[in-house]
């Protein structure tokens, strides 16, 4: 069977400043001056055009179509049209974008220029993800957001006005100060915004973000005894679910809802294990290889290192047994799941059996459920998906070893995946 090897690719382009840091961030983002910001345009605009000759060092096949293209970070609205163009034109010297490719910028509300709001279509950008969090003014203060609901919303307007209707609201449940009826009047205000996109995401506490920090120290500063408990985080997980389901905005991911047809295409190449490529601070890439096979590669989140060019790219060959195992928790995090015949053609009858008594385990805890010939998470599932996905790491590894070999060469020869 022929390797499959798409021949379109999304980029991801890493704008790393940001007016002010909120404190829940854990992203490699921060507060800089313009010269910084002039100086990181420059190194991204020659690292885009020396990408060939890197991707030719990682053995990796580089599709010359974008199918995609997403503009995050950061705060990749506060750069001037001119910095715009500046990428744009780098990227358009090593690339052909496809008619109609999905052109994402991310925007804080309230942090897009008249000039650059305006030149958006010019350029090319059909589609603003706006990081609203909350539309309850008290609550997106209180994690040191700059605007209020007014504003998000007057956004929402002026981006129409441009021609932009393709537009993403970002939300988050586990904010200080909220409360189950403060989430419903956030939800309500997406739903009532009619954007065809939302994503709902879950506080994460961890060591890389101010608030994160305070929480696992038991501090104070950042409002961490307003924090909802875990368990109202996960009902308002739910309520945003069920909410939105009805409201037409369906589940597509674990964090993602969309109207029919407004699903983001450049995020699903990260759950279907299509070619990206990631250029600046902390981006992240993942290319297959000319033997068949593929490569992760991530570069340096120090934004010094990053400037002086003194920090190489980290690249992670990715295995069969990887692939195998990404396929299934990538899978898993799509709403449809992972359909059971389409894996096991892919992957062959005996790895397909070393998985069985995970899918078993998870089924009987009720994280897990059958529809048909798909296996997809449940809701309980989705709330508890790391524990799930960590599941099926290390399950090739540790199963028989004739019968690995055996996968690994019947897996080889279907070309699956890669
Ligand atoms: S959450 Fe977004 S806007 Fe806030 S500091 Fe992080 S990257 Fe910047």
């Amino acid at each position: 069977m022929p390797t499959f090897m798409p021949n379109t690719l999304g980029v991801y382009v890493s704008i790393p400043f940001c007016r002010a840091k909120c404190s829940y961030c854990n992203f490699a983002s921060g507060v800089f001056g313009s010269e910084r910001m002039a100086a990181y345009v420059d190194r991204l605009a020659a690292e885009i055009r020396a990408i060939r000759v890197q991707a030719e060092s990682w053995n990796a096949v580089l599709p010359e179509k974008l199918d995609s293209a997403y503009f995050g970070g950061g705060t990749p609205s506060l750069l001037s049209p001119e910095q715009m163009q500046q990428i744009l034109k780098a990227l358009q010297e090593v690339f052909f974008f496809e008619a109609g490719a999905e052109i994402t910028l991310e925007c804080a509300p309230g942090q897009l220029s008249d000039e650059l709001s305006q030149a958006l279509p010019r350029f090319g950008f059909n589609r603003v993800s706006l990081g609203v969090q909350s539309f309850v003014d008290r609550e997106a203060a209180a994690v040191g957001r700059l605007h209020t609901r007014a504003i998000a919303l007057a956004e929402i307007a002026r981006l129409r006005r441009a021609g932009i209707d393709d537009i993403n609201v970002d939300l988050i449940a586990g904010l200080p100060h909220q409360t189950l009826e403060s989430w419903q009047e956030s939800l309500n205000a997406a739903l009532e915004t009619g954007v065809p996109h939302l994503s709902v995401y879950m506080l994460d506490v961890d060591e890389d973000s101010r608030l994160g920090r305070e929480m696992l120290a038991g501090g104070t500063r950042y409002g961490v005894g307003l924090v909802p408990h875990e368990a109202t985080i996960a009902a308002m997980y739910n309520q945003a679910s069920e909410q939105f389901s009805r409201a037409g905005v369906a589940q597509y991911e674990i964090s993602n809802f969309a109207r029919a047809g407004c699903e983001s295409r450049h995020n699903l190449k990260y759950w279907t294990r299509q070619p990206y490529l990631g250029f600046g601070l902390d981006a992240h890439s993942f290319l297959h290889t000319t033997d068949g096979n593929a490569v992760r590669a991530s570069r340096t989140d120090d934004l010094t290192q990053y400037l002086d060019q003194s920090a190489d790219e980290i690249l992670t060959p990715v295995s069969t047994n990887d692939a195998i195992e990404e396929a299934w928790f990538l899978g898993l995090r799509l709403t449809a799941g992972v359909s059971l015949p389409a894996m096991e053609e892919k992957i062959g009858h005996a790895a397909m059996r070393a998985f069985q008594p995970i899918l078993a385990e998870c089924e009987e805890l009720g994280l897990l459920e059958r529809t048909g010939p798909q296996i997809c998470l449940t809701q309980q599932g989705r709330l508890f998906a790391n524990d799930v996905f960590a599941r099926f790491l290390g399950v090739l590894a540790t199963s028989d070893k004739l019968e690995a070999s055996f996968q690994k060469a019947e897996f080889q020869q279907q070309g699956a995946f890669v």
